[in-house]
């Protein structure tokens, strides 16, 4: 089925590229934002002559809507590119669209009862705090998990070897832990907060902190963040990170972004066989430019017999909402709610994690 909203917001970035970092460039992305965030179809709105009214949406991008609603292309836009000389480059941005979901088509597929549910759903475990790049405070993570009904919750702010996203040092993870001791004193039976880590995958495979550290935490999720723009084959980078004893969750697995890059290239069965072997979870990150990995993938996983882990990777309260589309993709992937790990007990949960070092 066309997701008509995520077409729209690909086309208003193509604008917003052949404008570059005018205003007018800006104003194009706050409109593809806009877009994307709709939990409406464009369609019936355009139709009935209310897309306009809707905030965010100027005369132009009502009328590359009206276009593409009706020709399913939109000549105005085509023409821009072709005007600009720029058709190469926006063939590009477009390759790196596919299998994302706008906020309207998570909406439909969440819009009936379902597993994985939304409901049942536990608590989230990827996010970042003030302790890197995050902008919430530990005690603010508690109070904006509570109010979506989650039991529970691993914060996992940047290892020291991301420099660039405030990765903690060790004397910061200690006085970390001693805040997370602190919190789950204070909301003993409530809410539970685990200590986890965000390590980034080297260009090696290995994660990058020492054992005796990564023991500290627990859970681990290990991500690639570097090398996420070329074609060479990645297999044994990937096949490498989840072998490695106390890896328990294989972060945004692709390290895709919408629009701009495609991440990873790596024979994905081949880390997958791997990842069930051990036992660790395959991430579906459902931050909306990442979507990663995506329903497709996720199937192919699920058919490896992997485990999964649905998060928001959120670095502020509103962006917890991110796990929508985590399950969204889920669903799509066919997932069986036994096989995710945020829907499991604390016991269970932490024997598995506890279990990544003996794997
Ligand atoms: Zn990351």
């Amino acid at each position: 089925m066309r997701d008509v909203n995520l077409e729209l917001g690909g086309l208003l970035l193509d604008m917003a590229a052949l404008a570059g970092t005018s205003q007018r460039g800006w104003g194009y992305k706050r409109a593809a934002k806009a877009v994307l965030r709709l939990d409406r179809h464009i369609t019936p709105l355009v139709e009935a002559n209310t897309f306009r009214g809707i905030s965010g949406i100027g005369p132009t991008t009502d009328r590359i809507a009206r276009e593409l609603v009706l020709d399913g292309t939109s000549a105005f836009v085509e023409g821009a590119i072709d005007e600009a000389g720029k058709r190469d480059v926006i063939e590009k941005n477009r390759g790196f669209r596919a299998h994302f979901l706008s906020r309207a088509a998570v909406a439909d597929v969440l819009s009936h009862a379902g597993a994985p549910s939304r409901a049942k759903y536990r608590g989230d475990f990827q996010m970042h705090s003030v302790w890197s790049d995050g902008a919430e405070t530990l005690d603010s993570i508690v109070e904006a998990c509570l109010v979506r009904g989650h039991a529970c919750a691993g914060i996992t702010d940047h290892s020291y070897g991301l420099a660039i996203a405030g990765g903690m040092s060790m004397a910061q993870v200690v006085e970390q832990h001693a805040a997370i001791d602190q919190i789950n004193a204070k909301y003993k039976g409530k809410f539970r907060m685990f200590k986890g880590i965000e390590t980034n995958i080297r260009t090696d495979g290995t994660v990058d902190m020492e054992e005796h550290e990564l023991r500290l935490f627990e859970f681990v999720v290990a991500s690639p963040h570097s090398l996420l723009r070329k074609t060479i084959d990645q297999t044994d980078r990937m096949v490498g990170a989840v072998s490695q004893r106390g890896v328990c969750i294989l972060g945004h697995p692709q390290g895709r972004r919408f629009n701009v890059r495609p991440g990873v290239s790596a024979d994905w069965n081949a880390v997958f066989e791997a990842a069930a072997r051990r036992q660790v979870a395959i991430e579906i990150d459902g931050s909306w430019d990442r979507q990663d990995v995506h329903y497709e993938l996720a199937a192919a996983a699920l058919e490896r017999g992997c485990l999964f882990a649905l998060d928001s990777d959120a670095h502020s309260h509103p962006e917890l909402d991110f796990i929508d589309i985590a399950i969204a993709h889920a669903r799509l992937a066919g997932i069986p709610q036994a096989r995710i790990v945020n829907y499991w007990s604390e016991k269970k949960f932490l024997e598995w994690a506890r279990g990544s070092w003996d794997r």
